[in-house]
């Protein structure tokens, strides 16, 4: 029977709660048991697909295709395990469940209410659906005392008593900040953080405090006589070089010996070689690349977190340090600014929405492909890649994308119906926008003698896509009449998947997102290649 984490926060946001739960799932996977994660956000949105970049960072899509929170990435990266659409929950969906549910006449006459209907859907959820794991990791997005959050703290208060504190513990994390002007950690915001929870009837088990520098034994003693737990529950957790580094960290520090601990399970120390190997490829690289990463969102780097973790990943592959240069493409609207591109080691321009700053992602395109720079292009990036070919090598001056509206040339439009396996699935333009995309895992079919056959080494290979557009097959005997090849198409051969130019140094455009099945001990196949991208392919990798 599966045991159940808690993980909620307090004081701030942004402490690093996911990063927290990933690394305990990772450290319990090391003991030998088997974890899943998941998370419960508190907004309103159904999930986070509609949302701004810049207001959730990235929206992680799973292979199943749900549309959720970046954390489940790093759940994924940690620990391996493909997270599904029943591990990512909002208020949203609880209540939009609910509501059909009570349209439809299910509850037979019940008044409405958020305690026991509410709350039921979430224990539901976070129960249902599970194959025998040995912990569930569930973190609580938001912050304790939040309005939006009583019902799932109501909702995991309830499952303590109903499945027994043997199967159920409460990590909280807080922030113990460090005041200059008295020179001293101060402990009381954790207090009243802790006060907060047990209002509502939650007492932690494990309090896990993220401090700038050592926490002294005086100030651990305090927090635990304060807040009711065994001082060896008070976790210090100090920032680290690398969020790799955070499992080892959590685990010298005791955090998942002290939750076996408290399941009666055998708790004594582990070693960590694979996480220690990371880190050391990591923190003393053999040589350097830079890639410029010309985008949208770059005011905010949670929007492209995926994209940043797969680079260190193909870092790591290599032992190198990979740096990256955030671009914002709108500064390209001035060609003389292109200059900032000469002496890159790749030119990645990855995903992304809505017209603004083409013109930049188009110009980066192209100087990448007259200068013979390795380019790589995500999903956008691969649409932009072939508008510019369009244009400059086809000729064609009206190419581009019906996303920014009617155009003459529509080489990038909206396909109505594709296949996914043996169903069709439909789209309509005026259609809602929140999980409409062509969303999750997609085969996709590899030519003979193409770069990235070679790359992958296989001839079939599943992707992760989230996009409402596609290269317009209309085109492609065109396009590939100018030197590009589609190299990868879906497999009914319809849809252009990879784009990618043959006489070029290293030119690859994909429909799909690559970063999102990218994991540090599993560097993804074109990440890897960054040695390529520096020497063009020379080196093996
Ligand atoms: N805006 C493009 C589309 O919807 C690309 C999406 C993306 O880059 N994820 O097709």
């Amino acid at each position: 029977m599966s045991r159940f984490i808690f993980i909620t926060g307090g004081v701030v946001s942004s402490l690093g709660k996911g990063l927290l739960a990933a690394a305990l799932g990772a450290l319990l996977q090391s003991r030998g048991y088997r974890v899943r994660l998941r998370k419960l956000d508190p907004y309103i949105n159904v999930d986070p697909g509609t949302m701004s970049p810049y207001q959730h960072g990235e929206v992680y899509v799973t292979e199943d295709g749900a549309e959720t929170d970046l954390d489940l990435g790093h759940y994924e990266r940690f620990t391996g395990v493909p997270a599904r659409r029943s591990d990512s929950v909002t208020t949203g969906r609880i209540y939009s469940d609910v509501i059909a549910r009570e349209r439809h006449g299910d509850y037979l006459g019940a008044t409405i209410q958020v305690i026991p209907h509410i709350t039921d859907a979430i224990k539901a959820f976070i129960t249902n659906d599970l194959d025998g794991e040995d912990f569930v990791l569930c973190e609580i997005g938001g912050t304790v005392g939040d309005i939006e959050s009583l019902p799932f703290l109501e909702a995991i208060r309830q499952l303590g008593n109903e499945l027994g504190r043997e199967r159920v513990i409460y990590v909280h994390v807080t922030l113990v900040p460090h005041l200059a002007a008295a020179q001293e950690l101060k402990t009381k915001p954790t207090q009243h953080s802790v006060k907060e929870l047990l209002s509502v009837g939650i007492q932690p088990d494990i309090l896990v405090c993220r401090v700038d520098r050592p926490l002294p034994e005086g100030a651990r003693r305090k927090i635990a006589l304060f807040c009711n737990v065994p001082e060896r529950a008070v976790i210090p957790a100090e920032d680290v070089a690398t969020i790799y580094a955070v499992p080892i960290s959590y685990h010298d520090q005791g955090l998942d010996t002290e939750v076996c601990r408290h399941f009666g399970l055998a708790a004594g120390p582990v070693a960590l070689p694979r996480w220690q190997d990371i880190v050391q490829r990591l923190t003393k690289p053999e040589g350097e690349v830079t890639i410029a990463v010309v985008g949208k969102y770059v005011g905010l780097l949670d929007a492209y977190k995926s994209l940043s973790e797969a680079l260190v990943h193909g870092g790591i592959a290599n032992t190198i340090r990979v740096n990256i240069e955030w671009i914002d493409s709108e500064v390209f609207a001035d060609p003389s600014m292109l200059h900032r591109l000469e002496n890159v080691s790749g030119i990645l321009v990855p995903g992304g929405f809505g017209e603004r700053g083409t013109e930049g992602k188009l110009a980066a395109a192209r100087f990448a492909r007259e200068r013979r720079i390795p380019y790589f292009g995500i999903c956008f990036g691969m649409q932009m890649a072939v508008v510019e070919a369009a244009r400059t090598l086809a000729n064609i001056p009206g190419a581009g994308s019906t996303e920014f509206g009617p155009c003459p040339a529509p080489v990038i439009g909206l396909m109505t119906e594709w296949m996914r396996g043996n169903t069709v699935e439909l789209r309509r333009a005026d259609g809602d926008l929140g999980g409409t995309m062509r969303l999750g895992a997609y085969e996709c079919i590899l030519k003979p003698g193409s770069r990235v056959r070679e790359i992958y080494g296989v001839e079939r290979i599943s992707e992760r896509h989230r996009h409402r557009f596609e290269v317009n097959p209309n085109y492609l005997g065109t396009l590939e009449r100018c030197g590009l090849l589609f190299s990868g198409m879906s497999v009914d051969g319809l849809l252009p998947e990879i784009v990618e130019m043959p006489g070029h140094p290293w030119f690859i455009g994909v429909q799909f997102h690559p970063e999102l099945k990218s994991r540090p001990f599993d560097p993804h196949h074109l990440f890897r290649r960054l040695r390529g991208l520096i020497c063009f392919g020379a080196c093996a990798a």
